[in-house]
């Protein structure tokens, strides 16, 4: 679900460019605005909130009580008063008693479910693989809807939402997936308007990239930021940007598109057709060829665990084949610090199972490449594993629909 509204016809129409807020938009907004700040500051009383949102106690009263009558909040720890004769303040926070989101991770070759609290707690886990020889969309999506029901009926409770991360292209004002590679009879699908005809709940689809960054804007070390990128390596190099305090997502859910960014004039041929993309050099694929080429052992399941491994045990060649992949990765988060200045940038994907050593080697070459200017501090971090964090992003998803974020 995008930025689009829908007109009699039922057709997608964008929305005015200087649209503005209606007054019933205003209270959402607000309720959004109140649990955002609650996600960025951990469980708070009344007055922490009040003063982090720079409004009155009864304004963030009026806002919070239906949200603990729909079960959405709920009064926690007791936090003593200062001085004697002061009324007791609680802290308040997302309720286990919440209906939880059911999340989907849908890849070209796997679906994975699970249900999503509202703090972030994962549980009731599911997996099922495509065959492999899979053709038919409606193939798929009988074991893609499986997997969701499996999820979905192990808990009393209805569920908020189904959020989709998938591993491809998305129309986000349609929902539909424009391209998953090497799933082909996806191309076009309208999985969004499907799972939502079939379970009854809001649906919300997006790019894989786009999920990990909403899992780390609530849930991870985006919280609290307004300006952060998240970048995911490994078979494909995917890129999401929060700038300003909002999701980019490009026309449409176009953007992103980073691992086809040019870096080498003439250089090797890509998989979509161009020469000399960031992704022919920053991928698992460039990382396996090399080693193949370099005679390291087993170079087709070569990943960045594995080649530290290597490298620390002092295999020949895997020292050299590190600082080269380290380094062709830190080219791609160098042109996005300099064109977008995130100043801050997740990566997710295959370097975060080279934990905090790759990221080292990363970030040294990175600090040589970007210019800032005095006094700008620009990080670099690793995300959670990434399953976990897509799951959570799936979910957190639903909640920017639904509870009117202000993503
Ligand atoms: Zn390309």
């Amino acid at each position: 679900m995008g930025t689009a509204d829908e007109d009699q016809t039922g057709e997608a129409r964008p929305r005015p460019a200087h649209s503005l807020i209606s007054t019933a938009t205003v209270g959402p907004a607000n309720r959004g605005r109140l649990l955002q700040a609650l996600y960025d500051m951990g469980p708070s009383s009344r007055a922490d909130l009040a003063r982090f949102t720079g409004v009155s106690r009864g304004t963030i009263g009026g806002i919070v009580q239906p949200l603990i009558d729909q079960r959405i909040l709920v009064e926690g720890e007791v936090i003593p008063p200062k001085q004697a004769g002061g009324k007791p303040a609680t802290k308040l926070w997302f309720s286990k008693d919440a209906k939880p989101i059911c999340a989907v991770l849908l890849m070209h070759n796997c679906v994975r479910t699970c249900l999503v609290s509202l703090d972030g707690e994962i549980y009731a886990q599911n997996n099922a693989d495509f065959p492999k020889d899979l053709s038919l969309a409606d193939e798929a999506f009988r074991v893609l809807s499986g997997c969701i029901e499996r999820t979905v009926t192990s808990v009393d409770l209805p569920v908020l939402g189904i959020g989709v991360a998938v591993g491809g292209m998305i129309n986000t004002e349609t929902g539909s997936i424009v391209g998953l590679s090497l799933a082909p009879c996806l191309d076009g699908f309208p999985i969004g308007a499907e799972l939502s005809k079939k379970f009854g709940v809001p649906v919300c689809v997006d790019q894989d990239a786009r999920a990990l960054l909403v899992g780390d804007r609530w849930f991870g070390k985006g919280r609290g930021r307004k300006n952060f990128a998240v970048v995911y390596t490994g078979e494909v190099l995917g890129v999401a940007l929060y700038l300003d305090g909002h999701l980019y997502r490009g026309p449409a859910g176009a953007g992103g598109e980073i691992g086809h960014t040019i870096v080498q004039v003439n250089g090797s041929v890509c998989k979509c057709g161009r020469r000399g993309c960031w992704e022919t050099i920053a991928t698992l694929r460039w990382l396996r060829d090399e080693a193949r080429v370099r005679g390291l052992p087993q170079p087709a399941s070569l990943d960045s665990r594995r080649l530290l491994f290597l490298a620390n045990q002092g295999v020949k060649g895997a020292e050299d084949l590190l600082q080269a992949y380290a380094f062709n990765i830190s080219i791609g988060l160098a042109n996005l610090q300099q064109l977008m200045a995130p100043n801050h940038i997740i990566l997710h994907g295959d370097v975060v199972h080279g934990g905090g050593q790759m990221l080292e080697l990363i970030d040294a070459n990175f600090r040589k490449l970007i210019l800032t200017r005095p006094g700008d501090e620009v990080t670099l971090a690793l995300g959670e594993i990434e399953d976990v964090a897509a799951l959570r992003g799936a979910a957190g998803l639903v909640l920017s629909e639904l509870l009117n974020f202000a993503l």
